[in-house]
Parts: structure tokens; C-alpha cells; sequence
């Protein structure tokens, strides 16, 4: 189960899916083709992270439970 807290910056996204394919428990595309978080604790934590790094334009944000942004790495 992911602790992640995900958030993803719906004008940066360009719509690849690549996100889902990786997580496909925690993200899936909206009506306008655009990712969104479906279930935020639906993919371990390495799976969550491993979809982030994907993204080719960096646009899914991950902050730990304490509030440490763990990826993209500052
Ligand atoms: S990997 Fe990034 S750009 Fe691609 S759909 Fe997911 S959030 Fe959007």
C-alpha cells in the first residue's frame, strides 16, 4: 500500500498513460485524457514511485507521511 501522498499537475500531464500502465490500481486517464489518482493506497509504494519516474514530464508529485517531497527529487 502506497503512503504517498500523489498529486498530479493536470496542465503539465501530456495524456501518454505511461503512469497507469505502470500503476494501474492508482491511476487511470479522465474524460480529457489527463491522469488522475483513482485510489491513492491501490499499488505498493515502490510500485507508486516507479510510475512517477515514468512520467516524462515529471508532473506527479509524491510527498512521505512527514511531509518530505520524495519525488521529483528536489
Ligand atoms: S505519465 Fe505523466 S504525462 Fe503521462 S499520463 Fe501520467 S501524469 Fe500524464
Amino acid at each position: 500500500m502506497s503512503e504517498y501522498k500523489i498529486e498530479i499537475d493536470r496542465d503539465t500531464c501530456i495524456g501518454d498513460q505511461l503512469c497507469c500502465n505502470e500503476a494501474t490500481n492508482t491511476f487511470a486517464m479522465d474524460d480529457d485524457n489527463i491522469a488522475k489518482v483513482i485510489n491513492p493506497t491501490g499499488d505498493p509504494a515502490d510500485t507508486v514511485l516507479a510510475a512517477a519516474k515514468s512520467c516524462p514530464v515529471d508532473c506527479i508529485k509524491l510527498t512521505d507521511q512527514g511531509g518530505k517531497q520524495v519525488w521529483p527529487e528536489a
